[in-house]
């Protein structure tokens, strides 16, 4: 395989391994955002989290309490944010889904950039009718 996380999966790569399951993977960022930065990964290939399965999502996603309560209470982090990438315009790097556990301390320095915006008058109501045709489609 060509993808990196497939590749830290089988072994080929190392990583800092923290949760192996079936289905799921979780181990240390190279490049952490801040101590006990983690990366929860399916052991199975997807690009983007659009191309699993509900069931799948779920396998994974149902790590995330107990890796959560882990980091937190190993690294002293008081909360977390989680950040999942997808697709290239969306700041994903490597096109294998992965969910960020990001640590957060008080005043350590990460930030938040949430640049919110205003619906002008019947903008949400023709999303919200798009959204529902589509899932109802
Ligand atoms: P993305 O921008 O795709 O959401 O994030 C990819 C993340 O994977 C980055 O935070 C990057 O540091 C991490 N990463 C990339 N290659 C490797 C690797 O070989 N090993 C580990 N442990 N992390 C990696
Ligand atoms: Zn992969």
């Amino acid at each position: 395989s060509d993808c990196v996380f497939c590749r830290i999966v089988a072994g080929e790569i190392p990583a800092t391994a923290v949760l192996s399951t079936d289905c799921a993977f979780a181990f240390l960022d190279i490049n952490p955002l801040a101590d006990g930065h983690t990366l929860l990964i399916p052991t199975n290939h997807a690009a983007t989290l659009d191309d699993m399965t509900p069931e799948e999502v779920a396998a994974v996603v149902s790590q995330l309490p107990p890796l959560a309560r882990a980091l937190m209470a190993a690294t002293g982090a008081d909360g977390y944010n989680i950040l999942q990438n997808n697709g290239s315009v969306a700041g994903q790097v490597v096109t294998h889904v992965h969910f960020h556990i990001i640590p957060r301390v008080a005043d350590d320095g990460l930030g938040f950039r949430w640049n919110a915006g205003l619906y002008p008058e019947g903008r949400a109501a023709e999303i919200q009718a798009g959204i529902k045709a589509e899932l109802a489609g």
